[in-house]
C-alpha cells in the first residue's frame, strides 16, 4: 500500500511527460540545499518537497516575524509570535507536507568557515539569500565542487534568475563582480510584492528540476528578468564564460578564503547582525542575568532582550542580530554592554 501512495502523490508528476517514472526516481534521490529560507527559500522548499526531491537541506540564519508573512510562505502568526528560527518552522511545516523528503533545518549563516561542509554532498544549491555576498560564496562553493546552482534574487515587483552550471555558461562573476547599480535597493527601502517572489522562485525551481532529472541544457536554458507591476518580461541565452573571470576560468575563490563578514545590514527591518563571535551561548544562563536589564524571551533556540528603542536577538551559536539600528558601533557595543566581548 505505502507504494501504491507513493505512486498516486506524484501521478500527476509522473505523467508529464518532462519527468516521467524515471525522472520522478531521480527526484526520489536527489539532495538540494537551499541558502535562505525567507520568501524565495520558503517557496522553492514547499514545491520541492511536494515534487518528491529525496532530501532537502534548509539553511537560514533567521527568525519568523510578523512582516515576513506576507510573502513567506510557509510560515503563519504562531511562529512569528514563538520568534521560531525560519528553519526550525520550515523543517516542521514541510514534514506535515511530505513525510518521504527528509528534511533538515540548520540554524546558521551560511560563512566561508562552514560553506564546504554545509553544502557538501548536496547535488544542486538554490539561492534564497537576499545578499550578493552570500551569493558570492556560494557561486564559489558551486564552482570549486562543480555543482549547480540557481541564482534569483526580487525586489519590490521586479526579479531576475538564471541557473549558473559549471562547465556550462557563466557563473555568477562572469556576470558581475562587484554589485551593480540598482542592486543597491532592498525589500528594506522599496518593499516586495509576494507575486514577483512566486514567480522568480517558480522559475528556479524548474531549472531545478530539469537539472535534476537530466534534462536541463544551456541551449535553451535563459536568464529571466521580469516586473510583475509593469508586465514586462525578458528572456535572454545564457552568456558564455568571461575568458578572464577569476572564479570559473582562473579558479580563484577569494569569497571562500575571506574571512567572517564583520557584520550584516540585512533585508527587511532596520538592524545589523553581528557575526563575528563563534562562541555558544547558553540562553538558560543569560535569561538569567539579563532579567533585571529589561524584558527577556527566550525559547530552544534564541534569547530576546527588548531595551527600547533596541532589540537584541540573541543566538545559540553566539550571533545576535541588533534591532533598532543600523550603525554597527552602535550594535557592538549594545552587544558587550549586554552579553560581553
Ligand atoms: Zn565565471
Amino acid at each position: 500500500m505505502a507504494g501504491q501512495g507513493e505512486q498516486s502523490k506524484y501521478s500527476r508528476q509522473v505523467l508529464f511527460a518532462g519527468i516521467g517514472e524515471a525522472g520522478q526516481r531521480r527526484l526520489g534521490e536527489a539532495r538540494v540545499a537551499l541558502v535562505g529560507c525567507g520568501a524565495l527559500g520558503s517557496a522553492q522548499a514547499n514545491a520541492l518537497a511536494r515534487a518528491g526531491v529525496g532530501a532537502l537541506r534548509l539553511i537560514d540564519r533567521d527568525f519568523v516575524e510578523e512582516s515576513n508573512l506576507q510573502r513567506q510562505m510557509l510560515f503563519d502568526e504562531a511562529d512569528a509570535r514563538e520568534a521560531l528560527p525560519k528553519a526550525v518552522a520550515a523543517e516542521r511545516k514541510l514534514r506535515l507536507i511530505n513525510s518521504a523528503t527528509r528534511v533538515e533545518g540548520v540554524v546558521a549563516d551560511l560563512v566561508p568557515e562552514n560553506a564546504e561542509e554545509l553544502l557538501g554532498g548536496f547535488d544542486l544549491f538554490l539561492d534564497g539569500t537576499d545578499n550578493f555576498e552570500t551569493r558570492w560564496l556560494l557561486n564559489d562553493v558551486a564552482v570549486k565542487h562543480g555543482r549547480p546552482w540557481v541564482y534569483g534574487a526580487v525586489v519590490a515587483s521586479y526579479g531576475v534568475t538564471m541557473a549558473i552550471v559549471p562547465g556550462q555558461g557563466a557563473c555568477l562573476t562572469c556576470l558581475m563582480e562587484e554589485p551593480g547599480a540598482g542592486l543597491e535597493e532592498t525589500c528594506d527601502t522599496v518593499g516586495v510584492i509576494n507575486p514577483a517572489v512566486n514567480w522568480v522562485a517558480a522559475l528556479q525551481v524548474s531549472q531545478a528540476l530539469q537539472l535534476l532529472v537530466g534534462r536541463w541544457s544551456p541551449a535553451t536554458a535563459k536568464i529571466h528578468r521580469g516586473d510583475l507591476w509593469r508586465n514586462e518580461f525578458h528572456a535572454s541565452p545564457l552568456p558564455r564564460p568571461r575568458p578572464d573571470c577569476r572564479t570559473c576560468q582562473r579558479r580563484e575563490f577569494v569569497h571562500l578564503a575571506g574571512k567572517a563578514r564583520p557584520q550584516v545590514t540585512m533585508c527587511g527591518r532596520n538592524s545589523v547582525q553581528i557575526h563575528e563571535r563563534r562562541r555558544r551561548l547558553d540562553l538558560d544562563e543569560l535569561s538569567r542575568r539579563l532579567a533585571s536589564q529589561g524584558d527577556v524571551r527566550h525559547n530552544d533556540y534564541l534569547l530576546r532582550l527588548r531595551v527600547p528603542p533596541y532589540e537584541l536577538t540573541l543566538f545559540a551559536d553566539g550571533r545576535a542580530i541588533v534591532g533598532g539600528t543600523t550603525d554597527a558601533a552602535t550594535a557592538r557595543s549594545l552587544y558587550a554592554r549586554y552579553v560581553g566581548s
